[in-house]
């Protein structure tokens, strides 16, 4: 039980996340709040490890329905 957690990664869509928090830079995902119903999506042990990105959280909120089905296939 030890899966590898590349805290670059998105969670939900493994693309780059573009965070910058682990950086000198303040980072966009400070300023954005993720929907609690986003973060439930994320495997638990992966929660508060990596970030998910923004176009994840942009898709979600265009379109929770979508998006969750999106993941499911
Ligand atoms: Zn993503």
């Amino acid at each position: 039980m030890c899966a590898k957690i590349d805290e670059n990664f998105c969670p939900l869509c493994q693309q780059e996340n573009g965070c910058m928090a682990h950086s000198d830079e303040r980072c966009w995902c400070m300023d954005v709040k993720v929907p609690q119903a986003l973060l439930d999506l994320v495997a638990e042990m992966e929660q508060g490890q990596a970030c998910i990105c923004r176009s994840c959280i942009e898709k979600f909120n265009a379109d929770r329905s979508k998006f969750i089905t999106a993941l499911g296939d």
